[in-house]
Order: C-alpha cells, then sequence, then structure tokens
C-alpha cells in the first residue's frame, strides 16, 4: 500500500504512461503489418511479374532463331537458341524460388514441363535434313509451335495470377490502413477515456480531504476552537490533519490562558479603581458607564447596579460638562482634557481621557473628578489678594502717572532739565510697572481657570492674518520684513480662535522686539501627524543656549549685554505656555545668537475647515 502522496501521484503517472505506451505499442504493431503487405506487394509479386516477362521474350527469341533456322543461318540460329535457353532457365529458377501464391507452384511445374517438350522438339529439328525446308517448316507447325504457344499461355497465366494478387494485396493493404487507423483512432480514445476517469477518481480523492481541510481552517478563523479534522490517511495529507488538530488544541489552550490572564487582568484594574478615592468613571462610545468606583457612586449618589450601561447623563446630571466630553470625541484626539466643575460647594477637575483601541478609533472615555475644593479656596485667596493688591496698584498708578505727566508738560510750574529727565524716568516705570499689573492679572484669571474657553473647529490661516494685520505698521517702521506664509487651504485646528490670537500677538511682538531693520519675521504652518504645527520665526538676536526652556518661566528675562535693555514684563511666553497646553499642544523654541528664534507650537487639527 502506497502512504505518500507524492507515491501516489507517480502512480497516476505511471497509469498514463503505461497507457500511452500502450496506444504506442499497438500503432507500431499495425504499422509493421502495414509495412509488411505493402512489402509482400511490391517485392514478391513483382519479382515474378518481372521474370514471366523475361522468360516470355527469351521464348520469342529462341521461336525467332527456330525460324531462323529453317530459312537462314543454321549455326547463328543455334547459338542463339541456347543462349536464350540458358537465361530462360536463369528466370525460371528465379520464379521457381519465389512462389507466393497458391497454384502457382503447379504454373510453374507445367511451364518446366511444356518447355523440356519445347527443347526436345528442337533438338529434333535440329537432326532433320538441312534442305528439307518443307518438312522442317511442317515439324515446326505441327509439333514446335502449339508448345510455343501453350507455354506462352501458362507464362500469360502466371503472370495474370501475380497481377491478381498484387491488385488483391494492394486492396487488402488499403483495407489493412483503414482498419489501423481505426484500431489506433480507438485505442487511443479508450487511453483518453480511461486516462481522464483516473485521472478524476485520484483528484477527486486527493483533493476530497483538502476541501475538508481547508473548510475546517475557515470554520478556526471563525474562532470555531473545537474543529477536530478527521483525515484517516498515512499519507501527507492525513499528518497535517494531525497537525493541525494539534495546533487547534494549542490555539485553545492559549486562548483559555489569555482568558484567564484577561480575567486576572480586569480584576485587578477593578480592584485598582475601585481603591482609587477620587471618583472615577468610564463610558464606552455611546455614553453609557462601564465602570465606576465608590467614590463615583458617592459624589453622584448613585448604585453601580443602576448605573451601569446606562447614559452618562442618567446618572451625572451635568450638560455642560457632557458637551465637553463630546466635543472631545468629535474632535477624535488622543487628548487629554482637564475641566473644572462644580457640585455643591465642591471644586472638581475633571480628567477626560479618550481611550482607543487598536483601531486608533475611540472605544472609551475615562474621567477622573480630583477635589480641587482645598485649592481652589487657596488659589481664590492668592487670586483675591493679587487682585486686591493689582486693583490696590492701579489707582496710585495712575495718580503717579497722571500727577508725573501733568509736571512734565509744565501745568504746575517751571522744571529744569534734570528734573525733567527724573521725572521720565519715573512716567517709563510707572507705564511697566501698570504693564506688569495688567499681565499679572491676566495670568491669575487664566491660572484660575476664570478664563474660560471656548473651543472650536477654526481656520489658522484666518487667525494668523487677523493677528498680523495691525502688526506690519510697526514692522515697516522698524525695517523689519513681517511674513505670514500660511496656506489658505491648510486644515482647521480645534482651539479658542481669540487665545490663539492672543500667543501668536505676543510671540509676534516679542520677534519684533528682538529685532532690526533688515531682518525677517516668518508666520508658517505644517502637518505634523494629528496636530498643527506653527512658527513664528525671526532673524534677530537669538537666545543663548542655556536660556531656552527658562524663557517660558514666569518674570524670567535673558541677561543681555546691552544692546537690547530689557523690553517686557517677563510674563508673555508663561501666557502662552498656559494657552496652548490648555488646548493639548506644546511650545517650544529653537534659537542660535545672532542667528535667530524660531517658536513653534502645536494645536490639535479637526476634520472640518476652519
Ligand atoms: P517679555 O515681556 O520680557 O518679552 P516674555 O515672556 O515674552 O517676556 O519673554 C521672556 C524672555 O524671552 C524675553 O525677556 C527675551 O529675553 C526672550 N525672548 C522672547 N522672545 C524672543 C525673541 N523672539 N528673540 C529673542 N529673545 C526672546
Amino acid at each position: 500500500m502506497i502512504k505518500t502522496l507524492k507515491g501516489k501521484i507517480s502512480i497516476v503517472y505511471l497509469v498514463l504512461v503505461v497507457l500511452v505506451l500502450v496506444v504506442g505499442m499497438i500503432s507500431g504493431i499495425n504499422m509493421y503489418y502495414l509495412s509488411k503487405t505493402i512489402d509482400g506487394l511490391m517485392i514478391d509479386n513483382y519479382k515474378s511479374i518481372k521474370a514471366v516477362n523475361l522468360m516470355n521474350e527469351e521464348l520469342e527469341n529462341q521461336n525467332n532463331a527456330i525460324l531462323t533456322f529453317i530459312y537462314e543461318d543454321k549455326q547463328t540460329a543455334i547459338k542463339q537458341f541456347n543462349q536464350d535457353n540458358s537465361v530462360f532457365y536463369n528466370w525460371y529458377n528465379v520464379e521457381a524460388n519465389n512462389i507466393t501464391e497458391k497454384n502457382e507452384g503447379n504454373y510453374v511445374d507445367e511451364i518446366k514441363s511444356a518447355y523440356v517438350n519445347f527443347t526436345t522438339s528442337v533438338s529434333y529439328l535440329q537432326g532433320m535434313p538441312p534442305d528439307d525446308k518443307v518438312g522442317m517448316l511442317n515439324y515446326y507447325n505441327m509439333k514446335i509451335k502449339p508448345n510455343y504457344e501453350h507455354i506462352k499461355d501458362l507464362l500469360n497465366s502466371l503472370a495474370k495470377l501475380n497481377e491478381d494478387a498484387m491488385f488483391k494485396k494492394k486492396t487488402n493493404a488499403t483495407l489493412d490502413a483503414k482498419n489501423s487507423m481505426y484500431t489506433i483512432l480507438l485505442v487511443t480514445l479508450l487511453a483518453a477515456i480511461f486516462g481522464f476517469i483516473i485521472s478524476l477518481i485520484f483528484t477527486n480523492r486527493f483533493l476530497k480531504p483538502m476541501e475538508y481541510l481547508i473548510k475546517s481552517i475557515r470554520e478556526v478563523k471563525e474562532g470555531e476552537l473545537d474543529q477536530v479534522i478527521s483525515i484517516k490517511t498515512d499519507d501527507e495529507l492525513g499528518k497535517l490533519a494531525v497537525e493541525f488538530n494539534n495546533m487547534i488544541r494549542r490555539l485553545k489552550q492559549y486562548e483559555e490562558s489569555q482568558l484567564g490572564k484577561i480575567i486576572d487582568e480586569r480584576n485587578k484594574t477593578l480592584s485598582i479603581v475601585k481603591s482609587i478615592n477620587d471618583p472615577l468613571l468610564v463610558l464606552n462610545s455611546d455614553y453609557k458607564i462601564i465602570l465606576l468606583n465608590g467614590a463615583a457612586e458617592e459624589l453622584f449618589g448613585i448604585e453601580e447596579k443602576n448605573a451601569i450601561d446606562k447614559h452618562f447623563l442618567l446618572s451625572v446630571k451635568d450638560e455642560k460638562l457632557f458637551e465637553q466630553i463630546n466635543a472631545i470625541v468629535d474632535s477624535k484626539f488622543n487628548i487629554n482634557k482637564v475641566e473644572q466643575v462644580k457640585y455643591g460647594d465642591k471644586y472638581y477637575d475633571v480628567t477626560i481621557t479618550p481611550i482607543k483601541n487598536y483601531k486608533s478609533e475611540i472605544s472609551d472615555i475615562l474621567l477622573v473628578f480630583h477635589n480641587i475644593t482645598e485649592f481652589k479656596e487657596l488659589d481664590q485667596a492668592k487670586d483675591d489678594f493679587i487682585s486686591i493688591i493689582s486693583h490696590e496698584f492701579k489707582t496710585p498708578l495712575t495718580s503717579i502717572m497722571m500727577g508725573t505727566s501733568m509736571i512734565l508738560e509744565e501745568k504746575i510750574g517751571v522744571i529744569n532739565d534734570k528734573q525733567r529727565s527724573t521725572l521720565v524716568a519715573i512716567e517709563e516705570e510707572s507705564e511697566k510697572l501698570t504693564e506688569l499689573v495688567n499681565e499679572l492679572i491676566e495670568l491669575t484669571k487664566i491660572e484660575s481657570g476664570k478664563e474660560m474657553y471656548n473651543f472650536k473647529c477654526c481656520s489658522i490661516f484666518g487667525i494668523a492674518q487677523n493677528t498680523v494685520k495691525p502688526l506690519y505698521n510697526i514692522a515697516n517702521e522698524k525695517g523689519v520684513n513681517l511674513t505670514n506664509t500660511i496656506d489658505e487651504d491648510m486644515p482647521g485646528v480645534y482651539a479658542d480662535p481669540e487665545k490663539i490670537t492672543w500667543v501668536l500677538n505676543n510671540l509676534i511682538t516679542n520677534a519684533l522686539k528682538y529685532t532690526d531693520a533688515g531682518d525677517d519675521i516668518t508666520i508658517s504652518a505644517s502637518v505634523d501627524g494629528d496636530f498643527m504645527q506653527i512658527s513664528v520665526k525671526d532673524t534677530g538676536a537669538g537666545i543663548p543656549k542655556e536660556y531656552k526652556d527658562k524663557i517660558f518661566d514666569k518674570f524670567f528675562h535673558v541677561q543681555n549685554d546691552d544692546e537690547f535693555e530689557i523690553k517686557g514684563t517677563g510674563l508673555g511666553l508663561a501666557v502662552v505656555k498656559e494657552i496652548v497646553e490648555a488646548h493639548g499642544g506644546k511650545v517650544w523654541c529653537e534659537s542660535d545668537i545672532d542667528i535667530g528664534s524660531n517658536f513653534m507650537f502645536t494645536l490639535p487639527i479637526c476634520d472640518e475647515r476652519g
């Protein structure tokens, strides 16, 4: 019994090769017999006909020699007769040795005895008186001529016998050729049918288990791990089936072990979530609560069993927060967003974190409520303090500036140059102090979260255009080339346009402060993954490497040589950082002394064009 698939296929091939050989052999044998028939036709009968014709010729010559003997030269005639006699016997022997047909032998024997009679009577003629021509002619007519004609008849009959045989053989050969053709055609047809049936049977036998295997693999792909393939052959397919079954068994074990691990991990995560003190909720993409901890139950006055699988708004009746969650999910970005909410007399920072699945789609949303009431109270106290101080500063500052201005305008009395220059210095410092107080009030507002953001999908091109327009004049006056290269077709950004205008304004104003006539300031934007990167690049003074990060700290100024005096409050970039980070972006700077600075920040891209 052949066990391998290779062996089985080889057997099928072998059968087909044997079939081809059988067809070949049958064709060969047929051809052999056909050629044999044609040979007989061509050689044997033809040889006999030729011998008979030549015998006939010699006999006629001999007959002529006899007449010559009677009427003319006897010597020559006898010589001629004897010569023809030996040639006749030569051809007679050829024919006598080439008897192929029935009756041919009888003819040959009869010819011999008739010929012997013929030559005997000729010998008698030679013995007759030479001058008795009449007697000789009578003898010729009576004895020799009838014999001569009898031999000729026999020779003609013999020739005809062979001609008939030749014709019959030709007819037989044609018939044989036809039969051979039919036999070969029949054998070829039978061989083809047999070969086809054999191939069909074997192909089916080989492919059936293969189809079964494919079907089983498909079912396994669909997750049917209880599959067992039963192909009970010893060939490669049988071995494949055994290996396949082993693989499914291992897969099932693996799945069970993975499932166990997943359950363990889930239990672990659940325990961690439950033990967290901050209220925590997880929503699915339909905004239904799928997980919550005890602190959340307490905060929202709900029970887990009633809240699970119910819409967020049924448990947490905060539509404003829901809008924020919605906006984040709609923006499709993986940004953590912190929202401030107030429930009762408590403040919470709500961190909204979209969780993406392996297809990078938002599958869940994690909400963590961090109680900041204590900080809020302290912050409030600080804000109140700064606010009070700032406002307390503002009134005396206004009085100082008004008073200084009146004295400088000499409305109170004449002043000398020394007094004037002192008063100018007082006025400048007062202006700086006013700017500081204003920016301090702004920063306090942003940091405290009092400053509410109005996020929407907007055009960075539009924001940049609006920001740059009023600054062209200042740039022109300084001789600085200010260019906005942002393309109108850029995707929209998810941002508060007012705040981003403020950020850009601050960066461009800084660039204007630290550039000279002939310098360039270029605003550009490019897409970087899910974010838009906006850059404000100048060819101005630049910033020493060691200060690159520090400049975003509050009240920080680069210690410059006297080329540039300190021109600001040191709060601008701190506010820029606060705003950009509140958008889920980041801000940084690349700079080289005397070559220039490039301030860059990112904002999330939104789907619609702004
Ligand atoms: P200020 O109100 O002093 O400009 P900022 O926070 O805006 O405060 O800037 C902090 C410091 O960063 C500046 O004092 C300056 O030394 C440096 N700086 C900011 N922008 C540039 C710039 N484009 N070129 C050189 N230095 C800069």
